[in-house]
């Protein structure tokens, strides 16, 4: 199952045309023009049982249905499921008591939870089960350690970790503050880390705290998640080759704004990150002969294939996949929602939510 994609007006953003000639009499590109698509790439399984669960709810339960934050940090896909009825609002206190709202695949903390409840709220939970999974990491090891929470503050995911145990819990956002955090017990301490983060960035974090802390403990397993890291190991593998790595995903999304930190990082001349095809600059295409593209866990294929179009219009027209691993990870629907669509028939209630590539 995959959540569908709604067509949504594109924002009116004045397109700064340099024609295809221009661009080509700017600077002779000598080389075969290329692009090399990243895969995997997009919409990760989170993301989709997410986008599912709301456009289930407005199927199973009616318009309106209220999400408490974005459901996923994309532009694209908040219009569109607000054209099918869908109300974003910023806290549970916007919602009328009584009435049906969905947390987003960032998670939530007990405290909101609890806000819920005490209004009155019918609640479905889109939380990823990976971040889910730090959730209870944090509970457990709050017992009887101190956590160093290593992500950047003020994201809803941080904020939501946080919040299950704020006691016990440091935020720690990069390495200077790593130089810098004090703790009371430095023999009971373990780190734990936002799903979204580089993976270089934050092992340069780790290694810091652990020269000071040298009995810092790992978590039982990595909380970067699968797709996070395996859209960053493809754009690596990218980015060495590639004059200009475009990647598509919005502003707030923190793993796209990552892959393009990790393209420059990784050798690519120039990286940019775009919403929609129609804000890319003809300008730098200018001497331009490989073009890498790839897009954030929250990103649907669509917007990369306007991306591809336009690449095509400019000689960009040969296009090889650079695939570096297969995902097969699915999540079962939120387990409220799975009743509901039980109840009323629909046989898709036991299917599960996947990556895009
Ligand atoms: S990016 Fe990772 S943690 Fe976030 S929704 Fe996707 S799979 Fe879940």
């Amino acid at each position: 199952m995959s959540a569908t994609a709604v067509s949504v007006p594109m924002p009116a953003v004045p397109r700064r045309r340099r024609s295809p000639e221009e661009v080509a009499a700017a600077a002779p590109v000598t080389a075969p023009k290329r692009v090399l698509l990243a895969a995997p790439r997009g919409y990760c399984a989170g993301v989709d049982r997410a986008v599912i669960a709301v456009e289930k709810a407005l199927e199973h339960y009616g318009a309106p249905v209220y999400v408490r934050k974005q459901i996923v940090h994309n532009v694209h896909v908040v219009s569109s499921l607000e054209a099918r009825g869908a109300i974003f609002v910023e806290e549970n206190e916007e919602v009328p008591a009584g009435e049906l709202v969905v947390f987003s695949a960032h998670g939530v903390s007990p405290a909101v939870v609890q806000s819920a409840a005490d209004r009155g709220l019918r609640t479905i939970d889109a939380t990823c089960p990976l971040v889910t999974k730090v959730h209870k990491e944090a509970v457990r090891f709050a017992e009887d350690n101190h956590i160093l929470l290593i992500g950047h503050e003020g994201h809803e995911e941080v904020e939501g970790t946080y919040g299950e145990a704020p006691e016990s819990t440091t935020i720690v956002n990069n390495p200077e503050e790593a130089r810098t955090v004090q703790v009371d017990d430095p023999d009971h301490l373990i780190w734990l880390s936002q799903t979204t983060l580089s993976v270089d960035e934050t092992m340069e974090i780790v290694d810091i705290l652990r020269e000071r802390f040298p009995n810092l403990q790992n978590p039982p397993s990595d909380d970067i998640c699968y797709a996070t890291t395996n859209r960053q190991v493809a754009i690596k593998k990218i980015a060495p080759q590639a004059e200009l790595v475009i990647v598509v995903g919005s502003a707030n999304s923190s793993n796209s704004v990552r892959l393009v930190e990790v393209a420059l990082e990784y050798g690519a001349k120039a990286s940019y990150r775009v919403d929609f095809a129609n804000e890319i600059d003809e300008a730098w295409f200018v001497g331009v002969a490989s073009v890498g593209v790839t897009s954030g866990a929250s990103v649907p294929e669509v917007l990369v294939q306007d991306v591809l179009r336009l690449l095509a219009e400019y000689g960009y027209g040969s296009v090889e996949e650079v695939v570096t691993a297969e995902e097969d990870i699915l999540f079962s629907l939120p387990k409220e929602l799975r009743a509901t669509m039980k109840a009323a028939g629909d046989p898709t209630y036991k299917m599960g939510a996947k990556s895009n590539s």
